[in-house]
């Protein structure tokens, strides 16, 4: 068996409490052994309702605590640089939430860390490790569609209430529709057609749910290097949008349904000359599924299902979909 990890929680967050608690205690062996939050008194309450043995009062504290190996950062987006360099020079491998940084400097920083260190560095682009994704990947790679030409993921929808705070108000921790939304449909996109997005147009909206400054949508168009044109539709804003992905291709198209989610739902349907196909694949819980390739990735058995690299990558092209909707021209994706 694959040697488990004790986890430190760096950061009492909705992410952690709603998926991935649970999705480390399932691995084998795993458990979450301690949590930091930067208000002691909510620390030690998360730690109770949790099950969780130690609310740290620092990060120093968590990363200097033995029985921590591994850590999920799920902060706001403005601490996952300082917190993944300290959880480095300590030794401990790091999951972090995406985006990765607020900028590629910051992702640079952190993967050198992280490898000079010699400790696994996984971004949580959970949406990789759906069966339809996995699925959809398949079909293009085996060239069911032939050659890919577009592609569009419908990834719109609406933010929850319990999540309407920092996202929608606070500039500094990295807001917006773009950097939550668009980043994750930049590595679908990525793993599904073994591409990398070269360059980037976007136009923002601001529907009046955020913050005058924050977008609280995007329609984002990326160029890939393999000369698919994609197009990407990612807001708070519409309670009845379905979500989605479509890849076109010189012989068949793939229309996918549900599937940009946290829940292993979804259908996904190949169209062709011989007709319309429904693809069937067994649901799976994604965050499970990356705690299980970060476990063994951490005992030097293969990768994480999304590496910092990727993470970076993916965080290149949502920051060009800023830049572009900032300045009005089309902009390049800082290659890697
Ligand atoms: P939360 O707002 O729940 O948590 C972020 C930080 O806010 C926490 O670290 C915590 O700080 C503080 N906080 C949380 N709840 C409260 C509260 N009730 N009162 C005061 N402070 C609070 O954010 P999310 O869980 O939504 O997102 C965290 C990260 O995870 C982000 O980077 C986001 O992009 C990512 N994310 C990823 C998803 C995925 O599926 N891959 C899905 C959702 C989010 P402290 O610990 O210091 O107390």
């Amino acid at each position: 068996m694959t040697k488990p990890l004790g986890w430190g929680l760096v950061g009492a967050s909705t992410i952690a409490h709603e998926w991935v608690i649970d999705a480390i205690r399932t691995v084998p062996g795993n458990e979450v052994v301690a949590v930091f939050s930067t208000d002691p008194a909510r620390g030690a309450r998360y730690a109770a309702d949790h099950r969780i043995a130690k609310a740290h009062p620092s990060l120093s504290a968590l990363l200097s605590d033995p029985g921590v190996e591994a850590v999920y950062i799920s902060t706001t987006n403005d601490l996952h640089r300082d917190q993944t360099v300290a959880a480095a020079a300590a030794r401990k491998h790091v999951l972090c939430e995406k985006p990765l940084a607020l900028s590629t400097a910051e992702a640079r920083e952190m993967i050198a860390a992280c490898r000079a260190a010699g400790v696994v560095l996984a971004t949580n682009h959970h949406l990789r490790e759906a069966s339809s994704h996995r699925k959809i990947r398949d079909l293009v790679r085996d060239g069911a569609v032939g050659v890919p030409r577009f592609a569009k993921i419908f990834h719109a929808g609406l933010l929850p209430a319990h999540l309407q705070g920092w996202r929608l108000r606070d500039p500094r921790t990295g807001p917006g529709a773009i950097l939550d939304l668009t980043v994750h449909d930049v590595d679908t996109l990525r793993h599904i057609l073994g591409a990398e997005p070269v360059e980037v147009v976007a136009l923002t909206q601001r529907a009046g749910m955020a913050s005058e400054e924050i977008e609280d949508g995007a329609m984002t168009l990326l160029r890939f290097d393999n000369g698919v044109v994609a197009q990407l539709h990612d807001a708070f804003t519409v309670p009845f949008a379905r979500t989605g992905i479509e890849v076109h291709g010189s012989t068949g198209s793939i229309y996918a349904r549900d599937v940009m989610t946290q829940r292993p739902i979804g259908e996904v349907v190949l169209r062709t000359a011989a007709g319309e196909q429904a693809i069937p694949f067994e649901p799976e819980n994604m965050y499970v599924r990356t705690i299980r390739a970060f476990t063994r990735a951490a005992a030097g058995e293969g990768q994480p299902s999304c590496s910092g690299e990727d993470g970076f990558r993916a965080l290149a092209a949502a920051l060009a979909a800023l830049q572009s909707a900032r300045t009005g021209r089309r902009a390049a994706v800082e290659p890697a």
